[in-house]
């Protein structure tokens, strides 16, 4: 399988259990999509059987959060986030509202 070598931030835990790419807390999908029109949620949340993880340690692919103040054209430049439930759903916990989107 061809590959590629990028830069991405790193997730650095997940309490997410019930997702199919988490073990023990941690992420291990390749990269994950944050963001949706509701808020910063894990749009990459699986909970299904046949989804197994991979081996490695997960980042940030893409984000769509461009209200958050670590977000350059839908990009993430935070050096690593936390994934974690609330009372909104599975979401990157690291957001932060940028004051000048407001
Ligand atoms: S810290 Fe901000 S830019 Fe980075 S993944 Fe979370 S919401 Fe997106």
């Amino acid at each position: 399988m061809p590959y590629t070598t990028i830069e991405i931030p790193l997730i650095k835990s997940c309490n997410a259990t019930e997702c199919s790419y988490n073990i023990k807390n941690a992420c291990h999908a390749r990269a994950i999509t944050v963001g949706d029109s509701l808020g910063p949620n894990c749009d990459t949340f699986i909970n299904r059987p046949r989804c197994s993880p991979n081996s490695g340690q997960s980042g940030v692919g893409a984000c769509k959060m461009n209200t958050c103040a670590f977000n350059r054209q839908c990009e993430c430049q935070a050096d690593s986030i936390e994934v974690g439930k609330n009372d909104n759903g599975v979401q990157c916990l690291t957001f932060m509202t940028d004051q000048f989107s407001l």
